[in-house]
């Protein structure tokens, strides 16, 4: 989907006091050229990002998206975003989206090599249709991820638990997906444990408890999650972050992947394993994650 706004934001200033950050903005073409060659965003994929659902003009869940860029530089080593200065971009951004569903993308990267600072950038965009994937579900396969569970521990380099722009690893997952007839993976531990899939969460129904793998920092802690689970605690439903076993997903009896622009798409099989939707269910999620959230 081509962006339809794009701006760069100067992270240079934002150690200042200022309270507006318009100056630090520069709207350029969304459509032309805007990086220079030498981008380490580009040449290694050096950055971070995040993908924010935007919904009538409405920027979904913006302070869970700016605490996860918060964390993903820390993990990384880049400086910290100016929450502000972001927030006013997204703001920016958001006024450009249109009604019906848009997405934000915010990037910050280690800038050009040799450079004195990192570049920043915002764009803003329709969403796909995620109607089919909503409605009618999703298959899945699960892939191993190729370590265990002591790696994020032992190997914290790998950047496990940042959202790096590094995503050429989960796009061959989806690739290798697709080709075992699927729509998506989950990907798995070496060790044996659900971990995550290649651009979402997973939530698990076992009974009526609503189960998500520990962001123990081995993936991403979905915004769409919290927020899901937040719903489900409001309506009653017990929630849970676990250590989840490969061999459970056989016992499952539900199951969604879940993330900021694709919302909750209900899973229909897991391998060779087939699993019943619950429309009413996913539909209250989705309409639920289609409200305003901030
Ligand atoms: N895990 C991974 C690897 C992701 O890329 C994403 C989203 O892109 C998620 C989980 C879900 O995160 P969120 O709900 O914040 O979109």
């Amino acid at each position: 989907m081509s962006s339809r706004f794009a701006l760069m934001i100067d992270p240079a200033e934002s150690v200042d006091d200022r309270t507006d950050f318009a100056e630090t903005f520069t709207v350029v073409d969304p459509s032309a050229p805007a990086l220079n060659v030498s981008e380490l965003s580009t040449q290694r994929g050096d950055g971070i990002f995040e993908s924010i659902g935007v919904v009538d003009g409405h920027a979904q869940e913006t302070r869970a998206h700016l605490d996860r860029l918060a964390h993903s530089a820390d993990l990384c080593d880049l400086p910290a975003p100016n929450t502000e200065q972001w927030r006013q971009a997204i703001a920016l951004a958001t006024a450009h989206t249109g009604p019906g569903e848009g997405v934000i993308k915010l990037i910050l990267s280690r800038g050009v090599e040799h450079g004195p600072a990192p570049t920043a950038w915002v764009t803003a965009a329709q969403a796909p249709d995620n109607t089919a994937a909503r409605t009618r579900g999703i298959r899945v396969v699960t892939l191993d991820r190729g370590y265990d569970s002591g790696a994020p521990a032992r190997a914290p380099w790998l950047l496990l638990g940042a959202k790096t722009l590094s995503y050429a690893v989960n796009m061959a997952a989806i690739r290798e997906a697709k080709r075992r007839g699927a729509d998506d993976a989950i990907f798995v531990s070496s060790d044996g444990f659900v971990l995550e899939a290649p651009t979402a969460s997973v939530i698990l129904r076992f009974g009526d408890r609503f189960v998500t793998p520990e962001p123990a920092g081995a993936i991403l802690h979905g915004t769409t999650q919290i927020s899901l689970f937040d719903y489900l605690r409001a309506s009653g439903h017990e929630v849970a972050y676990d250590e989840i076993a490969t061999a459970d997903l056989a016992t499952v009896d539900a199951a969604w992947l879940v993330s900021s622009v694709r919302l909750a798409a209900p899973i229909r099989g897991i391998d060779s394993i087939e699993l019943a939707i619950d429309a009413g269910l996913t539909a209250s999620f989705n309409d639920y994650l289609l409200s305003p959230r901030d």
